[in-house]
C-alpha cells in the first residue's frame, strides 16, 4: 500500500485534493470510511486535541490502523491543530501519520521557532510522519458562529516562503479566504465561503520554487482548513490551484446533530446505533459530495 507521502505526491501531481474529515465518534468514522471506500479514494481522518481527549490518542491510532489493515484501504490519521510539544510527541509516539503543529496565533518569529522545534521532535521519533505548520489566522472554532472572527487576513507568498524554508515542514496551511466554523447563513446553506484562488496558486508556486531541489524535500504540499460551507466550484478550483489536503469538520458536526435530532423523534427507540443512523447516512452523503468536488468528479 502507498504511504501517505506517496498519496499526497500523487494528488499533488494530479491537482486533486485528499479529503480530511474530523471525527469524535464511531458513527462519523463509519460514514467517512463508507464514502471513501465506496469511491475508492484515500482519506485522512483528523482528531483535534479535544477530539483526541474524547476518543483516546492510542485508541484513535488503533482504530485507523485496524481499518487500513482489514480492508487494505489507504486511510490515514492526522493530529489536527496540536498546540504543544508534549501533545506533538504523544501523537508521534502513538503512530499518527500526520501531525499539525499550530502556533499560528503567535507572532511569526515565535511561530517559526516553535514549529522548527516541533519538526525536530517529530523527526526524532519517526521521520516518516508528515508535518504541517500554519500561518495566518482563520478563526479557531469548528462551530456555528454569529459573525466572522476579527483579524482574518490573507497569507502572502513571502510569508509562506519564509515559513516553509525556516521550519522544514512538509505541508503548509495558509489563510486564503478560508475560515474555521460556519456562519449561521452558511449552516442554513444560503451563504458560502469564497476562496482567493489566485492567492492559492501564487503561494504554491512560491513555496515550490523555494524548496525545489532542497535536501529534505520533494514538492511542498498545502492544506485548506475550514472547508465547510465553501462554494462548490471553489473546492475544485482550490485543488487545481495547489491545495493537496482539504479539511471538512463543521458541516459534518452539523449533520451529526441534525441526524441525531431526527433519530430521537421516536420516543421508544433507545438503541444508540439506531438513534445515530440518520446522522451516519447524512455524513456519508456530505463526504461523497466533497470527495467528488476535491477530485473534479462531475
Ligand atoms: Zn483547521
Amino acid at each position: 500500500m502507498k504511504t501517505l507521502r506517496e498519496i499526497l505526491t500523487d494528488a499533488n501531481e494530479r491537482h486533486v485534493a485528499v479529503g480530511h474529515f474530523n471525527i469524535s465518534d464511531l458513527g462519523a468514522l463509519k460514514a467517512i470510511v463508507a464514502a471513501g471506500r465506496g469511491m475508492n479514494l484515500p482519506i485522512l481522518i483528523g482528531v483535534s486535541e479535544g477530539e483526541r481527549e474524547f476518543v483516546g490518542v492510542k485508541q484513535a491510532a488503533a482504530l485507523i490502523k485496524s481499518i487500513r489493515a482489514e480492508y487494505d484501504y489507504p486511510i490515514f490519521l492526522n493530529a489536527d491543530h496540536t498546540h504543544s510539544l508534549d501533545k506533538v510527541k504523544e501523537a508521534a509516539e502513538a503512530g499518527f501519520d500526520e501531525i499539525i503543529f499550530d502556533n499560528s496565533s503567535l507572532p511569526m518569529d515565535e511561530n517559526i521557532a516553535n514549529t522548527k522545534a516541533a519538526v525536530a521532535a517529530i523527526r526524532a521519533i519517526n521521520p516518516n510522519i508528515i508535518i504541517e505548520g500554519e500561518i495566518g489566522y482563520i478563526g479557531s472554532n469548528s462551530e456555528v458562529i454569529d459573525k466572522a472572527p476579527e483579524g482574518i487576513a490573507l497569507s502572502t507568498p513571502e510569508e509562506a516562503v519564509r515559513f516553509v524554508t525556516e521550519t522544514g515542514i512538509d505541508v503548509l496551511a495558509p489563510a486564503v479566504g478560508n475560515m474555521h466554523g460556519l456562519l449561521k447563513a452558511m449552516a442554513a446553506g444560503t451563504e458560502h465561503k469564497h476562496l482567493d484562488i489566485g492567492r492559492i496558486a501564487a503561494i504554491k508556486a512560491a513555496i515550490d520554487a523555494a524548496v525545489m531541489g532542497g535536501p529534505a524535500h520533494g514538492p511542498m504540499f498545502m492544506t485548506l482548513h475550514g472547508g465547510s460551507g465553501t462554494e462548490d466550484a471553489d473546492f475544485t478550483a482550490a485543488a487545481k490551484a495547489g491545495m493537496t489536503i482539504i479539511h471538512v469538520s463543521s458541516e459534518l458536526r452539523l449533520a451529526w446533530r441534525r441526524g441525531v435530532e431526527e433519530g430521537l423523534k421516536d420516543p421508544n427507540e433507545i438503541a444508540p446505533y439506531k438513534l445515530v443512523a440518520p446522522a451516519v447516512s447524512a455524513i456519508q452523503k456530505i463526504v461523497e459530495n466533497r470527495l467528488k468536488l476535491f477530485n473534479g468528479i462531475a
